[in-house]
């Protein structure tokens, strides 16, 4: 059995590998299983909790803004090198508002150490992964040229739901949501080493199915930390309803739609949520996003190789993408090369049909941007690294 992992768990993981062995589909899952709660951390709290937190735990109020400052602004997680809080108190205020929730377990580095991959366990033994990459660092031509800046890849959940067939994460089902705490740490983390221009929901889990977690760890990020909303990519497979909820809540976010596919035969079988949303229905949810925000929509479309490449499919996706009157300048296409996961039969497109497909769009007036695929020296497939580990 793996270190940490319950019987019951173990059980469900085997059932999953039997499933993926056969062949067969997986269950959608969204609702996570309510086990493994994390304990409260100060980053789950909302601004107007924490001066009563702090009093209720016999300390004076001002200590909240105290530890906002630390944690938040200066990304210090340690209040026993706190020198501004009495040596005596250090110890308390990291038990009760500071508990580990991250423990590092594998740091990996790749592209000139521009591109650093962290496997994390959380308290109860599950394992996520962040991926910080930085870009147009000087002397670093792997990072690449322009405005200097930093990408942070957070995960939201500790595994995923919606059994997308080609990712190694989706093949080892879902164990539970992450806290806002659990996301926050990620943040805080990275934010640490590189000042974060920007953070996008695309490690690990599918963020519309933790719906209030990752909104709570949106706040965080924009109100205390001080990132830019615009800054922040928040991605989803297509749950519908929670597209429409993101456009309600004055957040002015990036949405990213993971499409893979512009039909609904292919789709089906390559996305399965989108047997409950259809292609259709997700495309007008994010552009009725658009219009509400007037924030330009990516749609993210993995390219696999002779699944999902061909020219004529990056024509069906301009019709759909344009269709009903949409036009064009709402959308922003990033087709990425699908880095595959050992022992999958899905494998990245050529390089001509990559580059066929782009110009298929471009022609069509959509912009197109063949997505760079950092860190494939160190698995970077989404959720391969924990895929591994588990
Ligand atoms: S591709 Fe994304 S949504 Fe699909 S199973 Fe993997 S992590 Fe989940």
């Amino acid at each position: 059995m793996t270190e940490g992992i319950s019987a019951s768990e173990q059980a469900r993981a085997d059932e999953l590998d039997a499933h993926v062995r056969a062949g067969r589909a997986l269950p959608l899952v969204f609702d996570a299983p309510r086990r493994g709660k994390p304990p409260r951390h100060w980053a789950d709290l909302a601004p107007d909790e924490r001066r009563p937190a702090v009093t209720a735990a016999g300390l004076p109020g001002f200590r909240a803004s105290q530890f906002d400052e630390h944690y938040y602004r200066q990304a210090s997680t340690d209040p026993l090198t706190w020198t501004d809080l009495p040596a005596g108190l250090r110890a308390d205020v990291a038990a009760t508002f500071f508990p580990p929730l991250l423990r590092e377990v594998q740091v990996q580095t790749a592209d000139e150490g521009t591109t650093v991959k962290t496997l994390w366990r959380l308290h109860d033994g599950n394992l996520v992964e962040s991926v910080l990459m930085e870009y147009g660092v000087p002397d670093k031509p792997t990072s690449g040229t322009g405005r200097r800046r930093a990408t942070l890849c957070i995960s939201s959940q500790a595994g995923c739901g919606m059994a997308c067939p080609f990712c190694a994460t989706g093949q080892g089902g879902l164990q539970r949501n992450l806290s806002a705490a659990e996301i926050v740490e990620q943040v805080v983390a990275a934010g640490a080493r590189v000042r974060l221009s920007n953070v996008v929901f695309m490690g690990m889990g599918e963020p519309m199915a933790n719906y209030s977690a990752i909104m709570a760890a949106v706040r965080r990020m924009v109100d205390d930390i001080g990132l830019s909303a615009r800054g922040i990519t928040v991605s989803t497979v297509g749950l519908v309803p929670r597209i429409e909820k993101l456009a309600t809540e004055g957040l002015p976010v990036t949405l990213a739609v993971s499409l893979h596919a512009p039909d609904d035969e292919l789709r089906d079988s390559l996305v399965p949520i989108n047997t409950r949303f259809k292609v259709g229905q997700v495309v007008e949810a994010a552009y009725r996003y658009f219009e509400t925000t007037g924030r330009r929509v990516s749609i993210e479309y993995a390219l696999i190789r002779d699944v999902n490449d061909q020219s004529w499919r990056a024509d069906a996706l301009a019709d759909v993408l344009t269709g009903s009157g949409r036009g064009a300048g709402w959308v922003h296409v990033n087709p990425i090369p699908l880095n595959p996961t050992p022992g999958s039969k899905w494998t990245a497109s050529r390089r001509r049909d990559e580059l066929a497909f782009v110009r298929h769009l471009n022609a069509r007036g959509i912009a197109a941007t063949i997505r760079d695929t950092r860190g494939q020296e160190i698995d970077g497939a989404c959720g391969q690294l924990a895929a591994q580990q588990r």
